[in-house]
């Protein structure tokens, strides 16, 4: 590790000591002990003399400016841009990750300088950005940062996004929910089977936080990556589907993503999820009665569920012809979209 990082103190209500100068890390549902001088499972908390050190505060690996489609949101602030931020570590190892570069480092590779929250802000600001992102990377593993970005965000009038896996700590949610506007959730799987095997966690922490947040107010949209082999069964899909109606709400939009495997971490053997695929994941999701699901070219727009009206037509550009209060025009159903 790099000398010259900062190492910033992480915050007590995330970590507990334990005896003989080992601490328990409280961020995730992976509980980590780490003894003295060793790092946890994410590499980016470190135990100190028996104190716990984040590593990769105000270290943000890559910064972008992206659609807000892009994490994928459809039905919130649909059209802007969003100030977009990961720094690097996380607390899974997908083998299907496409951003491994960041996500499985322990910072050697990425050490840019350092960028307060603060000066997050700032030029979410300057660029004349609406909302600040988490994303790239699990957001979990730098929450202390994210969540003073944030609050600063928030005062400032913009939004807070995250896009994530779902696996922090209910003491983290309950920290992250009063600062947070809109989530995306990877719901990889329902089967704790794929959980085990391409990502080295398990499921159950995943679910419970969905349905915590589908309970609180926060806009929530959910996605999964079809695998071949892996998450694209027709069976899983079925009982991933039977979920989220019966557990987050049928109108919790739901994105059918391609896998590819060339900017894979470890899966580049796996084939790219065939159109047709995609195609039958999106009938299964109908038939179970899903609301809005996205997938691939052919199911990018929104429809007015009601009436059958375009609402949002996504080319190259986003066009909206729902109101600014997320009502259809013509038959005036509240669609749910959230523009401000
Ligand atoms: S955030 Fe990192 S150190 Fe903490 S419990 Fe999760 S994997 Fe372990
Ligand atoms: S896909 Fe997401 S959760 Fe999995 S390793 Fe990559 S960043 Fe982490």
């Amino acid at each position: 590790m790099k000398e010259n990082r900062r190492q910033e103190p992480a915050r007590g209500a995330f970590w507990h000591a334990l005896d003989d100068q080992t601490v328990q890390c409280d961020m995730c549902h992976r509980f980590c002990r780490i003894r003295e001088g060793q790092p946890g499972f994410c590499r980016t908390r470190v135990n100190r003399m028996g104190s716990l050190f984040s590593l990769n505060y105000a270290h943000p690996a890559s910064i972008a400016l992206d659609p807000v489609e892009k994490k994928p949101l459809y039905h919130f602030m649909p059209g802007s841009m969003t100030f977009s931020l990961g720094t690097f570590g996380c607390n899974f190892r997908c083998g299907n990750c496409q951003n491994w570069q960041i996500s499985q480092d322990d910072g050697r590779r990425h050490h840019p300088a350092e960028r307060s929250p603060q000066s997050i802000v700032r030029e979410a600001i300057d660029v004349g950005a609406p909302s600040v992102s988490f994303t790239y990377n699990e957001p979990t593993v730098c929450a202390e940062y994210a969540l003073d970005c944030m609050r600063i965000a928030r005062r400032a009038g913009l939004k807070t996004i995250w896009v994530t896996n779902g696996y922090m700590s209910d003491n983290l949610l309950e920290k992250l929910l009063p600062l947070l506007d809109a989530v995306n959730v990877d719901l990889k799987s329902v089967d704790d089977a794929f959980y085990r095997r391409v990502c080295q966690a398990r499921v159950a922490p995943v679910l419970r936080t969905i349905e915590r947040l589908a309970g609180e107010g926060v806009h929530l949209e959910l996605t999964t990556l079809l695998i071949p082999g892996f998450s694209d069964g027709d069976d899983m899909l079925k009982r991933a589907a039977e979920f989220i109606v019966t557990k987050v709400g049928a109108k919790t939009p739901w994105h059918l993503s391609a896998f590819v495997p060339a900017i894979s971490w470890r899966m580049q053997n796996i084939t790219e999820t065939p159109a047709e695929r995609l195609e039958q994941a999106y009938s299964i999701a109908q038939q179970a009665g899903m609301t809005w699901t996205y997938s691939g070219v052919h199911h990018q727009n929104t429809f007015c569920p009601s009436c059958g009206s375009l609402l949002i037509e996504r080319n190259r550009f986003t066009l909206r012809r729902h109101d600014r209060e997320g009502h259809c025009p013509h038959c005036g159903t509240d669609t749910a979209i959230k523009d401000k």
